[in-house]
């Protein structure tokens, strides 16, 4: 976590409330808000309110953090769809990350294709 980070990123500046975000829930070390640009009926982003890069990032460096993040994701797909979903993390740019603060994509409410690639 880095001042220049949180001045920087958008999902830190989501975290303080500098930007609007459609918050749907949170745990005292994560925020889970609706995607901007939803590709499912549930499209739920969940990020740690501390700043790291990407999932390996994190992985490294607090995997109890990761884990309640997964946690908050699997209560998200629990109250705003059946409880079935998929959990993605984007990490790197050639695997489609475009914010560099992690983040998970919890996707739900349909039934969904495969097609990763
Ligand atoms: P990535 O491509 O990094 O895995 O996912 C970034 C996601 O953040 C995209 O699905 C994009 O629609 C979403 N996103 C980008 N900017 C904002 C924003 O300002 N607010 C919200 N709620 N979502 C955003
Ligand atoms: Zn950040």
């Amino acid at each position: 976590t880095s001042v220049d980070a949180t001045q920087d990123c958008i999902f830190c500046k989501i975290v303080a409330g500098q930007l609007p975000a459609d918050v749907v829930a949170t745990s005292e070390r994560s925020l889970a808000f609706r995607d901007i640009d939803p590709q499912a009926p549930v499209h739920v982003l969940v990020v740690p309110r501390e700043h790291h890069g990407d999932v390996s990032v994190l992985a490294a460096a607090d995997p109890a953090l990761l884990a309640d993040m997964v946690a908050l994701a699997d209560q998200v797909a629990g109250e705003l769809a059946d409880g079935q979903y998929r959990l993605i993390f984007n990490s790197g740019p050639r695997a489609g990350q475009s914010v560099f603060h992690v983040h998970g994509h919890v996707i739900s409410g349909a039934q969904l294709g495969w097609s990763p690639a």
